[in-house]
């Protein structure tokens, strides 16, 4: 948990998401301004900065995400979708928190 980190905050309940999915490791919550007509984000529950700051020590858990994302896409109704992780601040990250950002369904 750090504290001034917006996504720390909803995996604590301390500020409301609209969650699709939890278990211990990760929770997924539809993103507030979404850019397609489906898209969620998945959130390991443990806060690393971004794809950058993990090591071999996330390699299950980063496994876990990409393979979450069929059962979780399926389950919205999707068929085909999107996977996106912004990595740093030039490529467009905004959260320092790691997230995979899944999209579908044709455009908002
Ligand atoms: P990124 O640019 O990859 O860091 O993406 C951050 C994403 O988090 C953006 O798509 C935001 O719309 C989304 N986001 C920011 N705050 C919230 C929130 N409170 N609940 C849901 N999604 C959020
Ligand atoms: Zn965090």
């Amino acid at each position: 948990m750090t504290t001034d980190c917006i996504f720390c905050k909803i995996i604590n309940i301390d500020i409301p998401a609209k969650t699709i999915y939890e278990d211990d490791d990760v929770i997924v919550f539809n993103d507030i301004k979404p850019m397609a007509k489906i898209h969620f984000l998945i959130v390991p529950k443990l806060h690393v900065e971004s794809l950058k700051a993990c090591d071999d020590m996330q390699q299950a858990l980063l496994g876990k995400m990409l393979l979450l994302t069929s059962k979780l896409a399926a389950e919205q109704g999707l068929v085909g979708y999107k996977t996106l992780i912004n990595t740093g601040r030039e490529a467009g990250q905004e959260v320092f928190h790691l997230h995979m950002h899944i999209f579908g369904g044709g455009e908002v």
